[in-house]
């Protein structure tokens, strides 16, 4: 096997890094995650995630996790309402029922970041992942790396998977390219408790999701399963808009006038999320990596999930990660190729050609979700999938 007495270290405990490290692990091989949160209790930020037969539910099978999958998702979750700014239910999927087949293409399971990250982290042997790692820098030692983190520590790879999201700091150790402006930036934010501090939402949400198109806007509101909502409100910007804004979004009067100016002549029931969000909002303004020139495959290091091509939201990311991370290890320890350069190349080809892909498609539909018609489009979208 091409990774016998190889030290493996991925650098990034997300969803991608740890399925990757469950399933190198269940092929015998040796793996670290250096991860930057300070320990297991780090509360993950972000809606639930839905899984896709064809990608992350396909490594959640592969990783022997299904069980414990389907012990943890949350059925009914996945569906959604299109409200318009006026609070009017313009589409809703709840009365549908839903088959949950998790053999089914169509079936797409939705789960808390937590707790799909709970799963993965119970299932890998124990220490293997090295909290409190931030990832700094990384030097070559012969064949091998050294990895360099910012609590002063270092540790020692054969091979080294960068696995540590958008801002990924080992991409530039692979390709000089870096990710361009997408032309959104999101404001993301969360309100506890919501059936008892916004009610009338909590309501509306029935525990499912929320689309509000308006005025080249996009408001996407979730529940959790902790009884909190997730909220992400995006809006083309100027790149450095956040930074310029003059706006501190760690200021409840603040943060309530930008939203009453950004989003003029909407509902107070969307207010209200900002009324009551935990403070600081945070602002993610939305990169994309070009993927149409490739680079040159190095024998013991890649890149996986965002690091590798991050995109505006669409839907994949979260699958995009896993399905890399399932690809990836098939190809280091299946023993058809001849050396880890040519495993490594063989699924860089891939993974780029895939994410490629979907990344246009991410793209424009970031282009039509902050058009004047995009509350029409959508509702069309919904209508041809029902
Ligand atoms: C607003 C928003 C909404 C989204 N909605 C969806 C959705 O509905 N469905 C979907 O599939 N995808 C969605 N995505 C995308 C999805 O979150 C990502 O594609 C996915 O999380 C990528 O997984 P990953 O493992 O590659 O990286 P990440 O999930 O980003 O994990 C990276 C890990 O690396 C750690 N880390 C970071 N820097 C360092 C460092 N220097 N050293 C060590 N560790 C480090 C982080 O703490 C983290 O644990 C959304 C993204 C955004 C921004």
């Amino acid at each position: 096997m091409l990774l016998e007495n190889k030290k493996i270290a991925i650098v990034g405990g997300g969803p991608g890094g740890l399925t990757l490290a469950r399933l190198l692990q269940l092929k015998g091989v040796a793996v670290k995650v250096y991860e930057r949160d300070t320990n297991k209790a780090a509360r993950i930020q972000g809606a639930t995630l839905d899984l896709h037969y064809a990608s992350g539910l396909k490594a959640i099978k592969t990783a022997g996790l299904l069980k414990a999958f389907k012990d943890n998702y949350r059925p009914g979750a996945e569906k959604g309402r299109v409200i318009d700014k006026h609070g009017n239910i313009l589409f809703d999927e709840h009365a549908e029922v839903t088959t949950e087949d998790f053999d089914a293409e169509h079936f797409r399971p939705e789960i808390d970041r937590d707790a799909l990250r709970n799963i993965l982290l119970d299932a890998l042997q124990p220490d293997t992942v090295v909290w409190d790692s931030q990832f700094v820098t990384m030097s070559p030692i012969g064949d091998a790396w050294k990895l360099e983190f910012k609590n002063g520590t270092t540790a020692t790879a054969d091979i080294v998977i960068g696995a540590e999201g958008a801002n990924s700091n080992i991409r530039s150790f692979v390709t000089p390219v870096k990710p361009f402006y997408a032309g959104v930036v999101i404001v993301q934010g969360n309100v506890p408790d919501a059936a008892t501090t916004i009610p009338d939402m909590h309501h509306l949400l029935q525990g499912g999701k929320i689309y509000a198109y308006g005025n080249e806007r996009y408001l996407h509101v979730s529940s959790k399963g902790d009884g909190s909502i997730d909220f992400y409100m995006s809006s083309k910007k100027d790149e450095n808009w956040w930074q310029n804004s003059g706006i501190d979004f760690s200021d409840r009067d603040q943060v309530c006038s930008w939203f009453k100016n950004e989003f003029p002549d909407w509902d107070q029931i969307w207010l209200s999320l900002v009324e009551h969000a935990n403070l600081p909002l945070y602002l993610r303004p939305q990169y994309c990596m070009p993927l149409d020139k490739g680079w040159d495959t190095l024998f013991n290091l890649t890149l996986l999930g965002d690091a590798a091509h991050i995109m505006p939201p669409s839907g994949e990311g979260v699958n995009l990660a896993m399905l890399d991370a399932l690809e990836l290890s098939e190809y280091l320890t299946n023993g058809e190729f001849k050396d880890t350069q040519a495993a490594i190349a063989s699924y860089e080809k891939e993974m780029q050609h895939r994410a490629a892909s979907e990344a246009r498609d991410a793209m424009d539909m970031t282009e039509w979700m902050h058009a004047e018609d995009a509350q029409t489009k959508f509702l069309q979208f919904f209508g041809s999938n029902t």
